[in-house]
């Protein structure tokens, strides 16, 4: 280790990727990550850090290539911050992201199951229906784009190819709108300037476009102009909306909305079931993949219109509105009370009425269910990156129910939840990881557990 410094380099056998995509050898038996190399691959890496444990370096020289490596589709893709895996081809990708789960099932939760091929998409492109430019000015012009790796400098991007079309025609719109009416942009540095970000959503069943434009003011000049230009090339165009936000902070929208053209909500479909979607709603960002992720949950849930389910961590309701087409009784557990309002109306406007959603923290509502003995036929969860507190997973196994779905979007603490309940009378099935986010990192996943 002391012999590793910055600036030398050395010559690296890549034999692993790590949680973000980097790719990981080792040097002298110290692991090193380096940006952009694959798994199979022969290097010369450069040492940029050297930490207690490990370093970090970037690619000098690739000497034996990898055959997945690809030339990046998006010729934006090494400076912009938002994908990570463009030069991976997508099969690369998928196996990628099935390795990944299997070794840290293996390694973290001592766990031996099925882990199923990726699911991936037919065409992995275009898939998001929501995108959040932040609008600046880059060498005195006004750009709308995303941000670079690990920081707040825009990079000017005119298409983004994992964005909807519409969204990057409504970002070119209001660029040219700021442009020619003289409209201010905000400059993080200094906190003036009025227009911060542009949000888009394109609801992909219904064709419904909503436009957010996040200001650091209470209104916009040339408001008429601006919805003009919007309604002339934007077919679809349902609602625009100014997201206000006076905060100095990097979180994007504001908690007030003034609707200035059309209605304050969009529709959209996942399968049959119809969703109003608001400025600030929680709403799936790939549609396509999201239906094949809620039909895996539900075979591997294998209802039979008798049973009780308990879908934790349900956000909007979006699983359990389908658990409820197909079981006797749903409750729905969520910590944030606006999104449990948008479930509570989805419930509605759908006709569904066997299903109640309970506001709260999972790690005291599940305890309390258990202790009032409720008991559930199967629970579906569906936590954030931090997986479920150990309350919430005693209260499942005290439940005991035939049948557990775990959703996930972070293998790490999926494996060590999913150790816990193999402790505790459940087995581990089969694995299906679903690829929800191509080009990026991030990788779903659904788990069919069973009591022992
Ligand atoms: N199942 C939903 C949402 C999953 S995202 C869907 O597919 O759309 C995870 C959800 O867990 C978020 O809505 C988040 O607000 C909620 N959450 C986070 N911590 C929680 C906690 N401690 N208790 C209950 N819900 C929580």
């Amino acid at each position: 280790m002391q012999d590793i410094k910055t600036g030398k380099k050395y010559e690296v056998c890549i034999d692993n990727m790590a949680h973000e995509g980097q790719g990981v050898g080792r040097i002298e038996g110290v692991a090193v990550f380096v940006e952009g190399a694959l798994t199979g691959e022969k290097i010369i890496a450069e040492i940029d850090k050297v930490s207690k444990n490990y370093v970090i370096g970037h690619i000098n020289q690739i000497l034996d290539k990898s055959p997945d490596r690809i030339q990046p589709l998006c010729p934006y893709a090494e400076k912009c911050g938002g994908c990570s895996l463009q030069h991976l081809s997508y099969k690369g990708q998928l196996k990628y992201k099935k390795q990944k789960i299997k070794d840290n099932l293996e390694k973290i939760g001592k766990i031996q199951a099925k882990v199923h091929e990726t699911i991936g998409m037919e065409k992995p492109q275009r898939y998001r229906n929501k995108a959040q430019f932040p609008v600046g000015m880059v060498e005195g012009k006004t750009v709308t784009g995303f941000y670079t790796p690990r920081s707040h400098d825009i990079i000017p991007i005119e298409s983004c190819m994992i964005q909807h079309e519409i969204s990057d025609n409504i970002a070119r719109i209001i660029r040219n709108w700021i442009k020619e009416y003289g409209i201010y942009v905000y400059d993080e540095k200094t906190g003036k300037g009025l227009i911060r970000h542009i949000v888009t959503r394109v609801a992909f069943k219904t064709g419904e476009v909503m436009v957010v434009i996040v200001i650091n003011g209470k209104n916009i000049p040339c408001k008429k102009q601006l919805i003009h230009a919007l309604k002339k090339d934007i077919k679809g165009l349902k609602s625009v909306v100014l997201n206000i936000n006076t905060k100095r902070t990097n979180v994007i929208m504001g908690e007030k909305n003034i609707t200035i053209y059309g209605s304050d909500n969009i529709i959209d479909y996942i399968n049959d079931i119809k969703f109003e979607i608001s400025p600030l709603s929680f709403f799936q960002v790939n549609p396509v993949q999201t239906e094949v992720l809620y039909e895996k949950a539900l075979e591997y849930a294998d209802l039979s219109r008798n049973e009780t389910v308990i879908d934790v961590y349900c956000g909007i309701g979006t699983i359990s509105l389908f658990a409820a087409q197909k079981a006797s009784f749903v409750y729905g557990i969520e910590a944030i009370q606006q999104a449990v309002e948008d479930a509570k109306r989805n419930a509605r406007i759908n006709g569904i009425k066997n299903v109640e959603f309970i506001s709260g923290e999972a790690e005291k509502i599940m305890p309390e269910l258990a202790g009032k003995g409720i008991k559930a036929d199967v629970i579906i969860m569906d936590p954030p990156r931090k997986g479920c507190n150990i309350s919430v997973l005693a209260a499942v196994v005290k439940m005991n129910p035939k049948k557990i779905v775990y959703v996930s979007c972070n293998p790490s603490t999926l494996a060590r939840d999913l150790k816990y309940l193999e402790d505790n009378s459940y087995k581990t099935i089969e694995v299906q990881p679903v690829d929800m986010f191509p080009y990026t990192y991030h990788i779903e996943t659904v788990v069919n557990l069973q009591r022992k």
